[in-house]
C-alpha cells in the first residue's frame, strides 16, 4: 500500500492527514495553536507557531498510523489564504508576526486604493472585491510599519508569502521561494488572466517585485521534506488554498459543479472551467486550481454567519445545549410558522453586501415557540447558501445539478433536506469530512502519477443523498419570504 500524507494547516488549527490509495483516512492528528489579538479588529499568528504545530501534528500522524515514511508518495500542502508573512531571505527569520486574514488593520489602506480609483482595477484584474482581507495590503502594512523593512523589500533581502509559501520554505530541503496560483490569486495583486504579478497593483501599494514568490502550478513537485523530519526525502508535490481544495477534493472537475462547505461561515464555490466568469453580484472570482499551466477558473461566495447562528442559539440564546441538538429541536415543529431569522449580526455579505444590516427575527405571532425560531436558524443557512447560488448561476449562466456539501453543519440531515427543497437541487453529502485535506493529497498524489484525473473521480464517496421534494409554489412562496425578511434586517446599524 502506498500512501499520500495532507498538511492542512488552518485559522485555528493544523492539521496532518494520512490518505491510502482509495483515498481513505488511515491516520489524522490536529493540534491547536494561539490567535493573538494585539488591539481591537488585530489578529495575529505567531510563524513558529504555525510551523512548529505543523510539524508536529506531521510526525504524530505517521507514528500514529505506523506506517513506514518510504511508503509515502508525496506531500500535499493546503492553508488558510491571504494570512500574510514576511522573512529573511538568508537567515528565513520572520520580520513580525503573520497578519491573519481576519485582520482588519489594514482597511484604511484599501480605502486609499479605492478613494485612488483603484477599486475597478482591482475587480478588473485580480477577480477580488478590494478588502484588507487579502494579502496586498498586508505586505504594504508591514514594509511601511517596520523599521528598514521597505529598503530591505528593495534590496531583494526580504521574501513574501502565503502560509503555504512559509511552510515549503521550512520544511523543504530547496527552501524555494513559490506559491501556487489559488495562494496568489488572493493577494490582489496577481493578475488571475495574465497569470502574472500586476505591475499596476504593485506600484499601487508600493511593493518591490523582488518580495514575490514565484507562482507555480497547484499541482507539481516544489521540493522535498527534509530527510531530517520523517528520515526520507519525500517530494511535496501540491500547494493548493484550502476552498480550492475542498472543491477538487469534492471532485467538482467539470464547468457548473458546484461545492458548499457548512462551518462556522458557508463557503461555495463553482468550477466555471476556462471561462473566468465576472461577476454581477460581488462574487469573487478566482483560480481554483492551475494544473499543467492551464488555470481552471471558479466563482467564490461565502455566508458569514452559518453554523456561527447555530452558536449563537446555544452559547447566547441557550436554546439548545449542544449544535446538534438543534435538528431534534427543528424537527419538534413542521415548518417554521412564518418566522424567518436574519442573522447579519455582522452585515450581509455576496450578493447583497449591506455592513450597516443586523440581526433580525420577523415573523412572530403568539403561538411561535423555540422549535419555530431554531427551525428558522437552521433555514437561514439555506436561505443564504441559495442566495449565492442564484447569483453564481445569474453570473455564469451555469446551472448545477447538484450540490456537493461538507463541513459541520453538513452533518445536520434536517438543513440538507431544506437545502435540496429551497434549490431544487440535488445535495450529495462526501463520505469523506476531510475533503480539503483530500483534495490537497489527490492534487500532490496527481504530480506524483499514483492517480489520474480519470482516477481521482472514483475516490469520490458518497455519505448522504437529499433530493428535493418541496413542491415549486410553496418554494417560491418560502424564498420570497425570506427576501423580504432580509429587506427587513438591511440599513440598520448607524456606524
Ligand atoms: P470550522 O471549520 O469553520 O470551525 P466546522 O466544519 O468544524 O467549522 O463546523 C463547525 C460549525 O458547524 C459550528 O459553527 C457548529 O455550530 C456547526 N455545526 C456542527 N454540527 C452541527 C449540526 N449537527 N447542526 C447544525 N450546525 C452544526
Amino acid at each position: 500500500m502506498k500512501y499520500i500524507l495532507s498538511l492542512d494547516q488552518g485559522t485555528t488549527s493544523s492539521r496532518a492527514v494520512l490518505f491510502d490509495q482509495k483515498g481513505q483516512v488511515v491516520a489524522l492528528h490536529s493540534i491547536e495553536f494561539p490567535q493573538l489579538f494585539p488591539e481591537p479588529g488585530w489578529v495575529e499568528h505567531d510563524p513558529y507557531d504555525i510551523l512548529q504545530s505543523q510539524l508536529d501534528s506531521l510526525k504524530q500522524v505517521v507514528q500514529k498510523s505506523a506506517v513506514h515514511p518510504k511508503d509515502i508518495m508525496a506531500v500535499g500542502i493546503t492553508n488558510q489564504r491571504e494570512t500574510t508573512l514576511i522573512w529573511d531571505r538568508v537567515t528565513g527569520k520572520p520580520l513580525c508576526n503573520a497578519i491573519v486574514w481576519q485582520c482588519r488593520r489594514t482597511a484604511p489602506l484599501v480605502e486609499r486604493l479605492k478613494q485612488d480609483g483603484l477599486g475597478n482595477v482591482i475587480r478588473d484584474r485580480t477577480g477580488l472585491i478590494p478588502d484588507a482581507y487579502f494579502s496586498g495590503t498586508k505586505i504594504q502594512w508591514m514594509l511601511e510599519q517596520i523599521p528598514g523593512a521597505q529598503e530591505r523589500a528593495e534590496n531583494g533581502e526580504l521574501c513574501f508569502g502565503t502560509v503555504d509559501s512559509w511552510l515549503t520554505y521550512n520544511l523543504t530541503e530547496e527552501k524555494p521561494h513559490v506559491t501556487d496560483a489559488t495562494n496568489a490569486a488572493r493577494t490582489m495583486l496577481f493578475n488571475i488572466y495574465e497569470q502574472d504579478w500586476d505591475e499596476m497593483l504593485l506600484r499601487a501599494m508600493n511593493i518591490p517585485a523582488l518580495i514575490l514568490p514565484k507562482v507555480v502550478d497547484t499541482s507539481g513537485i516544489v521540493g522535498h521534506l527534509k530527510k531530517e523530519i520523517l528520515g526520507e526525502s519525500i517530494p511535496v508535490a501540491a500547494l493548493v488554498g484550502d476552498q480550492h481544495a475542498a472543491l477538487f477534493g469534492q471532485v467538482c472537475f467539470q464547468s457548473g459543479m458546484v461545492k458548499n462547505t457548512y462551518g462556522t461561515g458557508c463557503f461555495m464555490l463553482m468550477n466555471t472551467g476556462s471561462m473566468p466568469v465576472r461577476s454581477m453580484s460581488n462574487l469573487v472570482t478566482t483560480i481554483g486550481w492551475r494544473l499543467d499551466g492551464k488555470p481552471c477558473y471558479a466563482l467564490e461566495g461565502s455566508v458569514f454567519m452559518a453554523g456561527a447562528s447555530i452558536q449563537w442559539l446555544r452559547d447566547e440564546m441557550k436554546m439548545i445545549s449542544t449544535s446538534a441538538e438543534s435538528e431534534e429541536v427543528a424537527k419538534t415543529v413542521a415548518d417554521s410558522g412564518g418566522v424567518y431569522l436574519v442573522p447579519a449580526f455582522t452585515g450581509l455579505g455576496a450578493p447583497h453586501w449591506d455592513m450597516y444590516a443586523r440581526g433580525t427575527i420577523v415573523g412572530l405571532t403568539r403561538g411561535a415557540g423555540r422549535g419555530h425560531v431554531v427551525r428558522a436558524a437552521l433555514e437561514s443557512i439555506a436561505y443564504q447558501s441559495r442566495d449565492v447560488l442564484d447569483a453564481m448561476i445569474r453570473d455564469s449562466g451555469l446551472k448545477p445539478s447538484v450540490i456537493r456539501v461538507d463541513g459541520g453543519a453538513s452533518r445536520n440531515n434536517l438543513l440538507m433536506q431544506f437545502q435540496a427543497d429551497i434549490t431544487g437541487t440535488q445535495v450529495l453529502r462526501s463520505m469523506n469530512s476531510e475533503t480539503t485535506a483530500l483534495g490537497a493529497a489527490m492534487l500532490a498524489g496527481l504530480a506524483v502519477g499514483m492517480w489520474t484525473q480519470r482516477q481521482l473521480e472514483e475516490l469520490w464517496l458518497q455519505g448522504g443523498q437529499f433530493d428535493p421534494q418541496m413542491d415549486g409554489g410553496l418554494r417560491a412562496t418560502m424564498y420570497n419570504g425570506w427576501q423580504r425578511a432580509v429587506e427587513r434586517a438591511k440599513d440598520w446599524a448607524e456606524l
